[in-house]
Parts: structure tokens; C-alpha cells; sequence
């Protein structure tokens, strides 16, 4: 997937135009190739080596990161969806440094996306990368789309879960994990 910041230019000034505006206002002049570079701004956020920041450790219990700050932008309305990931996984033999977890995140949230596939692909690739015995990937996301169009609705959330592995198969390790994020108290 390679942008083309020609067409990513030309598109917005079209759009500009399309909703009534004028693309050569001093305001509006330099938005396209804005739009462009931040296109490819994204493109670059979403290639990294994940191999390089693998490693092989002895720890075979949960490791937890959360409250990763996610910006998406939803492929229905283009308008940003965002809010907080957390991410569990329990290693078999390899562990990845806490940034990949933060990176793997972003990779995949910078493209148009709906929030179930976004939810869906991190918990997939960290289950390919690292072959863990379970991947837990749970998304809180606010939606402008929802909150600025639509249904007005500001403020609420919407939560996804991808449970791989021994999160969807074992409940104490499950618990553990909703406990952990502070969805349940035990
Ligand atoms: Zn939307």
C-alpha cells in the first residue's frame, strides 16, 4: 500500500471545492500538500521491523500494557475515532520489548479502519509475532463520527475484545486480565 500524494493533493483540492469552499483562500492554499505529507507521515508510522524488538526470555506470566493512546480515523466518514487499547499477552518462550505493543497499535490504527478490525488485527499479528499461550486486546474508543454527525452523541464509549489463546479458553486467566484493566472487581 503505497499513497500517492499527487492524487492525495489533487483529491483534496476537489473536496475543497465540493463542499463550497475556495481551494486558493490563504488558509486553505497549502491543505492539500498538508494533507499529503501527513498521509505519509501515517505510511511511515505503520512500517516497523517488528523482529527487532524480539527477544527470548524465561517470563511466562501476563504481561499488561494499558491505557495506549490510539487515534484511528473510521473508513466510513474519515473522522477520527480514538481513546485507550489495552493489550495482555502471556509469552511462550519470546517476549517484545512494551513499545512494539505501542507500535503494533499504531500500525494498524493509522489507516481507515472500523474498530472491530482494528481490534481483531493487533490481537492476529501479536498472536503470528510472538506465539504466545494468549493475546488479549481490548479497545475503548470514542467515535467523532458518532459524536460531532449522526446520532450526536458525545461521550460515550464504544469497547471491542479480541481474546486468543488462553484468554478465551481459561477463565481465571481471563478475569485476571478484565480485573487487571479495571473492567470487573474481583
Ligand atoms: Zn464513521
Amino acid at each position: 500500500m503505497a499513497i500517492d500524494k499527487e492524487k492525495i493533493r489533487q483529491a483534496v483540492r476537489l473536496f475543497l471545492e465540493g463542499i463550497g469552499e475556495d481551494p486558493n483562500r490563504e488558509g486553505l492554499k497549502e491543505t492539500p500538500e498538508r494533507v499529503a505529507r501527513m498521509w505519509e507521515e501515517f505510511e511511515e508510522k505503520r512500517d516497523f521491523d517488528f523482529k527487532l524488538f524480539e527477544e527470548f526470555g524465561a517470563y511466562n506470566e501476563m504481561v499488561l500494557v494499558k491505557d495506549i493512546t490510539v487515534y484511528s480515523l473510521c473508513e466510513h466518514h474519515l473522522l477520527p475515532f480514538f481513546g485507550k487499547a489495552h493489550i495482555a499477552y502471556i509469552p511462550d518462550g519470546i517476549i517484545c520489548g512494551l513499545s512494539k505493543l505501542v507500535r503494533t497499535v499504531r500500525a494498524f490504527s493509522l489507516r481507515p479502519q472500523v474498530q472491530e478490525r482494528l481490534t481483531n488485527e493487533i490481537a492476529d499479528f501479536l498472536n503470528e509475532q510472538l506465539n504466545p499461550k494468549g493475546v488479549a486486546v481490548v479497545l475503548e474508543m470514542e467515535h467523532l463520527c458518532m459524536s460531532m454527525r449522526g446520532v450526536m452523541s458525545p461521550g460515550h464509549l464504544t469497547i471491542t475484545s479480541a481474546l486468543r489463546g488462553l484468554f478465551l479458553n481459561d477463565l481465571r486467566t481471563r478475569e485476571e486480565f478484565l480485573k487487571l484493566i479495571g473492567k470487573i472487581s474481583l
